[in-house]
């Protein structure tokens, strides 16, 4: 099935045919690849590999750096087809979704040649007559990436772009649920460091497992910054132990993302809005639309609309043409049905959300996305569920509805449909919404690499991506520098 795609980007059949690790797709439940799983020996020699790595590659001109990452990109473009493809049947999402992710690959590639050559520091008035200061941006070591099963190849090439333009090797854990995607870019990676040259080896490395493989790294205290994409629940026991050792860590976790419907809004714009965000890869975007605020004035001309949309959504084979693919697994499948139960008896009105396609597929779960009307907010729709639910809520006041939205422990993408100036900018302000991401006028989820992308709260204050993100990757360095023939002291201190 996937094998043709496979030995397009370089893998060789005994990579992931012969272990004794079965990879299913969520498509229909077959396995599709056998690996072998690393020793934590066998993780803890990379580690060192990549601690070598890292001498040589941190002195390696930065703009050199980025023409490493420039071949990467192009490598992408070359088989965008063949890992997209691979990206549907590992993770199931549709065919637009798995070229869309490549295709953001291919654009932080882009964005991290540019930041190759501005990876600028600042040059700092000093106090004392004869000296001068300046701030300047130094490689950190090596790069512990880990990431989810639902963005399988963006998390890394995020990472992984500014990681290296940076002057750091990376070593990736991907999810046990996705790691043959991990092998294709690996190969990718290879085929852009033979055109490139001389580079050292061990730039980039893959590590599979489960946890106990994460957290071999975790807990290693040459890896300088831990990356971290998943579950709140993953982040709450990787955080602590990478302070422990006074690593840094970047923590990208569980999102609960809200949308504002105003009375002013476009209401044609603000259902397609709802309609991508909420059921788009099936409900598994960290930044899906979980939580909706409508105004009382205008739930009863949306509801219905949203409704009838969610009735025309074709549900089915990601690669056939469908909207919306399959839950990653049975899991996944169980989870939604007890948050649905709860949302039951917590007096929610549900509709949808049933398993569909169990006679065609019986390995696998495909479900209607689900609607649930809540008359206020509560546990239920505070914590977040990874598959489609979308608790429609109403709200009077404007002030109310950003507490509201507010008001659950994850922060990481909100938006508001408006057309109220006033509104829109209250939104955006201090006392607006707290998340990382906050839009206008577009729903939560598809966000672009140029910005910075992360949360707040139990979303882990990660940043990544675009922006100044690349700052995650270097160590900062203050310098003062004396071209005078006196050493005053800093504050007009004398001293004897
Ligand atoms: P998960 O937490 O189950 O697993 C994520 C990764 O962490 C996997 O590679 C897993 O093996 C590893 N892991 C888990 N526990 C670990 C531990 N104790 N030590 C080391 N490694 C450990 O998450 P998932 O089910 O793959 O993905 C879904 C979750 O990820 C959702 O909560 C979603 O919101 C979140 N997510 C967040 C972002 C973001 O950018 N904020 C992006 C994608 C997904």
């Amino acid at each position: 099935m996937i094998k043709q795609y496979m030995s397009a980007m370089g893998v060789k059949e005994e990579q992931y045919q012969h272990g004794d690790f079965e990879v299913n797709t969520p498509i229909d439940g077959t396995v599709i690849g056998k690996i072998t799983l690393d020793s934590v020996d066998e993780v803890n020699k990379k580690i060192q590999n990549a601690q070598a790595a890292f001498k040589e590659w941190r002195v390696v001109p930065a703009p050199k750096r980025g023409e490493l990452i420039r071949l990467l990109g192009e490598v992408l473009r070359e088989h965008k087809e063949d890992l997209g493809m691979l990206v549907s049947f590992e993770a199931g999402k549709i065919k637009q979704e798995g070229l869309g992710e490549v295709q953001e690959m291919i654009d932080i590639c882009d964005f991290a040649v540019g930041v190759s050559r501005q990876l600028y520091g600042l040059t700092i008035a000093s106090e004392r007559p004869g000296h001068h200061m300046r701030e300047t941006w130094h490689p950190l070591g090596v790069i512990g990436v880990i990431s989810a099963f639902n963005f399988p190849v963006a998390v890394w090439s995020w990472n992984t772009a500014l990681a290296i333009v940076c002057g750091n090797p990376v070593i990736w854990k991907p999810s046990e649920k996705a790691p043959l995607v991990a092998l294709a870019c690996q190969a990718m990676f290879e085929k852009a460091l033979a055109k490139f040259g001389d580079a050292p080896d061990h730039l980039s490395q893959v590590i599979l497992g489960k946890t106990d493989i994460g957290n071999a790294m975790v807990e290693n205290k040459d890896i300088a910054l831990v990356s971290a994409t998943g579950s709140t629940r993953m982040g709450r026991t990787v955080g602590p132990k990478v302070a422990e050792r006074f690593g840094k860590c970047l923590l990208e976790l569980g999102g609960n993302n809200a949308m504002i419907l105003a009375p002013t809004a476009d209401l044609d714009l603000a259902l397609r809005g709802i309609i991508f965000s909420a059921v788009g890869t099936a409900g598994q975007r960290c930044t899906t639309l979980r939580r909706l605020f409508v105004h009382e004035s205008v739930k009863e001309d949306i509801l219905p609309r949203i409704k009838s949309a969610y009735g025309t959504v074709s549900i089915g084979h990601p690669l056939e043409g469908n909207l919306v693919g399959p839950l990653i697994d049975e899991d996944s499948f169980n989870n939604m049905q007890s948050t649905l139960n709860k949302a039951r008896e917590a007096g929610g009105i549900v509709t949808g959300g049933e398993r569909v396609l169990a006679d065609k597929y019986p390995d696998a779960y495909y479900v209607t996305p689900a609607i649930v009307e809540f008359d206020e907010q509560n546990d239920v729709a505070r914590s977040e569920t990874f598959a489609p639910i979308l608790y429609v809520m109403t709200y009077k006041d404007f002030d109310e509805a950003i507490e509201m939205q507010n008001d659950v422990p994850q922060g990481l993408s909100s938006c508001i449909f408006t057309n109220d100036l006033r509104e829109a900018e209250t939104f955006l302000s201090d006392r607006g919404s707290d998340c990382g991401i906050a839009n206008v006028n577009i729903g939560t989820s598809g966000a672009e690499i140029g910005g910075a992308f992360g949360g707040e709260k139990e979303t882990g204050g990660g940043r990544e991506s675009g922006s100044d993100a690349w700052k995650a990757y270097m160590r900062r360095q203050t310098n003062t520098i004396n071209y005078s023939t006196e050493l005053p002291l800093a504050q007009g201190i004398s001293f004897g």
